[in-house]
């Protein structure tokens, strides 16, 4: 009588495995989690790191302005969308080789568990909260400039803050309080706590009109959205980069139609003719636009569609 071998015997009890055992692999519990709220890219010798703050879920076809409700539900349904659309919240991170800028903040605790999460993207990208040496904000409005504090304290300790003197001097007065829209009186007392800490150090630097705050960064002022409304500018390497702030919010209609607006501007009028220049100038000279809510990390070129606009994502790298 022949002896069968171990190993054939196991193969032997596994081919005759009755269905009632339990699967080889049970099914793993989903994850549900999303990578790390990071993504770099190299312009010449500058890091950039566009960082997700999270996203929030905005009801365009009440915000959208310009347009109607019924036309914004049809062009979100030609782009795959509901009226209720996910919305990025961007910063991004510069590491000029002699300083690490940050441009806008996110929204700190205003928006519960949907924002906030600025200080934990810093870190994945392998930086430290305290390592930030400059801020620059492209306005003062909730979603870019709540995140410079979390309960009264400084998210970005070692950081000057710097923005237009016309934002500092309409968010940051409690006397405006009473001259702005109602709507926007929130905005003041939200800019009041999330400055306190920095104004306390002395830590808040103003500036009037375009030219470079940091070395190596240009601020091109686009009034409209809010007074002091901000982009800033680098080149390096031969390429140039645009930091857009609040350009567009909704570029699934405002690319094609840059004429809507939408309620978060201050003066509609201005912020429409500032998009408009914007879109016009990127597609002409072809810069990376870096914006606050396309979708994450924001980061692609204008060009021009039909009568209008579209949006080209940067192609994916590796960095390899
Ligand atoms: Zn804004």
């Amino acid at each position: 009588m022949t002896t069968l071998s171990p190993l054939f015997l196991s193969a032997a009890v596994l081919l005759a495995a009755p269905a009632w055992l339990p699967a080889a692999h049970a099914a793993a519990p989903q994850v549900r989690t999303q990578a790390p709220g990071f993504y770099r890219v190299l312009l010449g010798d500058v890091e950039i790191t566009a960082l997700s703050d999270g996203t929030v879920t905005i009801p365009l076809d009440k915000l959208l302005t310009n347009t109607s409700a019924a036309h914004v539900k049809d062009v979100l349904a030609f782009h795959h969308l509901g009226t209720q659309v996910e919305t990025s919240i961007n910063a991004f991170l510069v590491n000029t080789g002699k300083q690490l800028v940050l441009i806008d903040t996110g929204a700190g605790a205003s928006f519960g568990a949907h924002g906030g999460h600025l200080a934990d993207s810093i870190r994945a990208a392998g930086y430290r909260p305290e390592d930030v040496d400059a801020v620059l904000l492209t306005h003062i409005h909730g979603d870019h400039s709540n995140g410079l504090a979390i309960d009264g304290k400084a998210v970005l300790p070692n950081a000057e803050v710097v923005v237009a003197r016309r934002d500092a001097d309409a968010w940051l007065d409690p006397a405006n309080r009473a001259k702005v829209r109602p709507e926007s009186v929130h905005v003041i007392d939200e800019a009041l706590a999330a400055f306190a800490p920095y104004r306390k150090a002395g830590r808040v630097r103003t500036f009037d009109g375009p030219g470079e705050v940091v070395p190596g960064i240009r601020a091109v002022p686009v009034p409209g959205h809010t007074p002091g409304h901000t982009m800033y500018e680098l080149t390096a390497g031969g390429q140039t980069l645009r930091f857009v702030g609040d350009a567009v919010h909704a570029k699934d209609v405002q690319m094609a139609e840059p004429q809507v607006t939408i309620r978060f501007d201050e003066d509609a009028a201005a912020a429409r003719r500032q998009r408009e220049t914007l879109f016009a100038d990127a597609a002409a000279r072809g810069y990376i636009v870096a914006a606050a809510h396309t979708p994450f990390p924001g980061l692609g070129h204008v060009e021009r569609s039909g009568s209008g606009y579209a949006w080209a994502p940067l192609n994916y790298s590796s960095l390899r």
